[in-house]
């Protein structure tokens, strides 16, 4: 088994659910007492967060690829970014080890692909509705058409991450709110929709939704443990 290298905290809510289910996993393909190899280190995500909305995202870079580095220099097989939003540093971070970067939107895609869907709706912060680097992905390396809420409603669900749900706070109405802009997205076409940010299935379960639900936390902890197995 290989050792699978996590970069977490960020935030540490949804780290907790890639460490369960990377775990849960290899208990259920080896059963008895097995578990996942792996590393993981914890950034804080005060520091993170706030680099993010200063528009430091070189000043974020190289504390994400010191992280990769050290987990190279661990032991590690491969790296896990445990977050959607911090892949606008992929490149920067997949090229500073000799180890795989294992991407969050290659394995969310191919899921997507596999269950013949070609219209999906996008939910995740801001940075990753609007900016390019997980959109461009999903259209130019997999096809995919991706849709995305009204800026209106895209505000709404960028503060619910970062004044609830990354803080731990799963509140109904919000849920309810989520459940609105889905439907909207169903409504001009979406087939199915990313759960684009770790936290948002904490909040948000496939009962939520008439359409398929995309958990990226599940599919890139599952896609992890998958590759430690090969
Ligand atoms: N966990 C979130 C994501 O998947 C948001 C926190 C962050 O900005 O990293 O995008």
């Amino acid at each position: 088994m290989k050792t699978i290298g996590l970069i977490g905290g960020m935030s540490w809510e949804s780290s907790i659910e890639y460490y369960r289910i990377i775990n849960e996993t290899a208990k259920e393909k080896l059963g008895g007492l097995h578990s996942a190899k792996s590393l993981m280190i914890t950034v804080d995500f005060a520091e993170i967060e706030k680099l993010q909305h200063e528009n430091r995202w070189d000043d974020a870079a190289q504390i994400l690829i010191k992280c990769a580095q050290d987990l190279e220099r661990g032991g590690a097989d491969c790296i896990v970014l445990c977050t959607n939003t911090m892949h606008k540093l992929a490149n920067q971070i997949s090229a500073s080890v000799n180890i795989p970067f294992l991407h969050i939107a290659d394995a969310t895609a191919e899921k997507i692909v596999s269950e013949g869907i070609n219209k999906i709706g996008l939910l995740g912060t801001r940075f990753t509705m609007e900016h390019d680097f997980y959109k461009k992905r999903l259209i130019e390396d997999f096809g995919l058409t991706v849709l995305i809420p009204n800026e209106t409603d895209r505000n709404i669900v960028h503060r619910v991450i970062y004044e609830e749900l990354v803080q731990g706070k799963i509140i109904d109405a919000s849920r309810e709110e989520y459940k609105r802009i889905m439907e909207s997205l169903i409504t001009q076409g979406a087939q199915g929709i990313i759960l684009g940010c770790t936290e948002i299935e904490l909040l948000v379960k496939q009962q939520d939704s008439r359409v398929p639900l995309f958990p990226t936390t599940k599919i890139h902890a599952i896609a992890a443990i998958e590759y430690a197995l090969k």
